[in-house]
Order: C-alpha cells, then sequence, then structure tokens
C-alpha cells in the first residue's frame, strides 16, 4: 500500500514514495504537536498539563528529603502522557521554553505551600524542589529571569531550588552556559547533573560548572545488581561525586538489594518505585505527613 508524492524540491516530474506508514506517522505529530501547542497556550488556566512529584529520600532511614516534578499531559483524546511522548516534540519546535516556564512557576507554587505552609512540619521546611530544564531553556535569553520571577511569585526559597541539567548542556563549551548557570547560583539556586554516565562530555566539565549534586543514571542502579563490573562503575562514580564534593542521588533504585548496596558504598539518597512512585501533589502533601509506604505499598 504505496501513496505517491510530489518531492518539494525535487526536479519536475519526479515522485518520491512514501509508505502510508510513514504519511500517518507525518500527520500524527502535526496532530500532536497542534494539540500540544493548545495545551501550553491554555496555561495557566487550561489544565491539560500537569505536574506529578516523586519523592527522592535518604538511602539510610528512608526520609523524604526532596522531590522532583515531573510533567504530564492529559491529552484529550490520549490520556495521559508521559513525558517521552512529548518532550522531545517541545523541544524541537520550541515550546518547551512556555511548558518548561510553567512547570517551573508550578513546581514552585507547590513546593512553597510544602515548605511554608501553616501546617508544615520542621522536616518538611527543608524539602527539596527538583525541576527539569530543557538545554533549550537554558539558552533562551529569559531563563533567569524566568526563574527569579518563578521564586519570587510563589515565595518558595531558591536555595531549596534545585535544578535538573543534562550531559548535553555541557558538551559546546560556550561562555554563554556558564555565565547562566553563574546567574543561577547567583540567585541561591543549586545545580544538578542528571542522567550522569550516559553523556559524551569530558569529565573536565564537572570541573568548570559550579554543581552541587550529581544524579546516577538508572543504567548503572540497573547493572549494579547484576555484580562484576558494574558494581565498579557505580562505586567509582559515587567516590567521583565525593571527591568533588557533590551529593550523589542513586536514581530508579527499584529493589531492596540495591538501596543496600548503595548504602554500603556512601550513595547517600535514593529515587525510585522501591520507594515511591511519580504521584500527583495531593499525594504528597500526604507522604509528607504520614511518610512513604515501603515498595509495593507506595505504588
Ligand atoms: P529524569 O529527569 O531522569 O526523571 C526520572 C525518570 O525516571 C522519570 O520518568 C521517573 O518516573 C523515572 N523513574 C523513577 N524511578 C524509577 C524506577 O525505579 N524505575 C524506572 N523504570 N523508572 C523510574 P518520567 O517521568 O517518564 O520522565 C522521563 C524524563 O522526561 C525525565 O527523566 C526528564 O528527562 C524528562 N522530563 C520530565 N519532566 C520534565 C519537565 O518538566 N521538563 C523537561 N525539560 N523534561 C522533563
Ligand atoms: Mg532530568
Ligand atoms: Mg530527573
Ligand atoms: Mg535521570
Amino acid at each position: 500500500d504505496v501513496a505517491m508524492y510530489r518531492a518539494k524540491g525535487a526536479g519536475k516530474g519526479r515522485h518520491v514514495m512514501y509508505e502510508r506508514g510513514m504519511q500517518e506517522a507525518a500527520l500524527e505529530r502535526l496532530e500532536l504537536e497542534a494539540a500540544l501547542r493548545t495545551a501550553v497556550s491554555g496555561m495557566p488556566t487550561g489544565d491539560e498539563l500537569l505536574l506529578h512529584f516523586q519523592p527522592i529520600v535518604e538511602l539510610d532511614g528512608e526520609r523524604v528529603v526532596g522531590v522532583e516534578a515531573l510533567v504530564r499531559w492529559a491529552h484529550p483524546q490520549l490520556g495521559v502522557l508521559p513525558p517521552a511522548r512529548f518532550v522531545p516534540l517541545a523541544e524541537e519546535t520550541g515550546l518547551i521554553v512556555p511548558l518548561g516556564r510553567w512547570v517551573l512557576r508550578e513546581a514552585c507554587r507547590h513546593g512553597a505551600g510544602w515548605v511554608g505552609g501553616r501546617r508544615s512540619l520542621d522536616r518538611m521546611r527543608s524539602l527539596t524542589l527538583t525541576v527539569n530544564v530543557s538545554p533549550l531553556q537554558l539558552r533562551d535569553p529569559g531563563f533567569v529571569d524566568d526563574v527569579r520571577d518563578a521564586l519570587r511569585d510563589s515565595g518558595f526559597p531558591p536555595h531549596l531550588l534545585l535544578l535538573e541539567l543534562t550531559e548535553t548542556v555541557f558538551l559546546q563549551e560556550d561562555e554563554g552556559t556558564l555565565e547562566t548557570l553563574r546567574a543561577l547560583k547567583a540567585l541561591g539556586a543549586r545545580l544538578a547533573i542528571d542522567d550522569f554516565g550516559t553523556g559524551y562530555a569530558s569529565l573536565n566539565y564537572l570541573q568548570q560548572f559550579p554543581l552541587d549534586v550529581l544524579k546516577i543514571d538508572r543504567r548503572f542502579i540497573d547493572a549494579m545488581c547484576r555484580g562484576g563490573s558494574e558494581a565498579a562503575l557505580a562505586r567509582t562514580i559515587i567516590a567521583l561525586g565525593d571527591s568533588l564534593a557533590l551529593r550523589t542521588v542513586a536514581e530508579g533504585v527499584a529493589r531492596p538489594q540495591q538501596q543496600e548496596q548503595l548504602r554500603a558504598l556512601g550513595c547517600e539518597y535514593g529515587q525510585g518505585f522501591l520507594f515511591a512512585h511519580p504521584v500527583p501533589p495531593e499525594e504528597i502533601t500526604r507522604m509528607l505527613n504520614e511518610g512513604i509506604g515501603h515498595g509495593a505499598e507506595a505504588a
């Protein structure tokens, strides 16, 4: 089943054949883009975009010390979509800038309720709020102002905001990036490097940029239980974080064995399905008050 199209820019009379599947995929993408545009422009009154939050715990004792904001899209027809289904599209189209601005503001709004609410317990007042920042947002000239505004408007304490960056940010060694990161630090915010170990940036950047937290990618944690060289890699990453005075957070902790191994290796913090899945903000409020149920209960 093949459709014929005149290819744009190709010589007169030349035809390029596309599989119908490709045509459908292209159409689907266009539709998804239009719907995402609507969802993003509907903010802040629209309610298609949602934030879920996943607890980050001390590996020793499982006290909740922070939460990570993770965006979801309640698509009118397709249901709730994970970021993998629309964040790449948002990045390709530039929609990630307004979308990310909304995430930041919404996260700070909830965060302010948790750390500064009249009924907040003492241990909630130091809750770290982690927000993902796309490389594109970081390059946006208005980004530092956006962060400043989100903090000011919500009253969320700057030193509790942890901005999560990926290694790709450090691939191009440009002065602009360094300047932006310094400006963010000057606001009082902290910086994390996410998915550590999966990128191709040189280790050099760890020293050059003002980072505070290193998040060990899930793939190392997954592999750890299989023993041998993977455990050695995880150990090396933890030691590296240690020697650079960075806090280390293990991502994707899913089994008690991993928690034990990580503790033994000196990793202080963890995030993963073992402790809790990402949940709506109301659930976080409950978890902060009552603590997390362990493992299956948390799901
Ligand atoms: P990330 O920043 O590395 O976030 C952690 C992801 O790992 C989340 O997926 C979380 O649900 C998942 N996860 C946590 N614990 C476990 C576990 O034990 N096992 C497994 N298999 N997975 C676990 P999620 O929410 O689907 O987000 C995926 C990625 O999308 C994030 O990876 C982040 O890169 C991106 N993302 C999410 N929210 C935002 C946002 O607001 N802005 C931007 N720019 N990117 C975002
Ligand atoms: Mg991230
Ligand atoms: Mg993350
Ligand atoms: Mg990650």
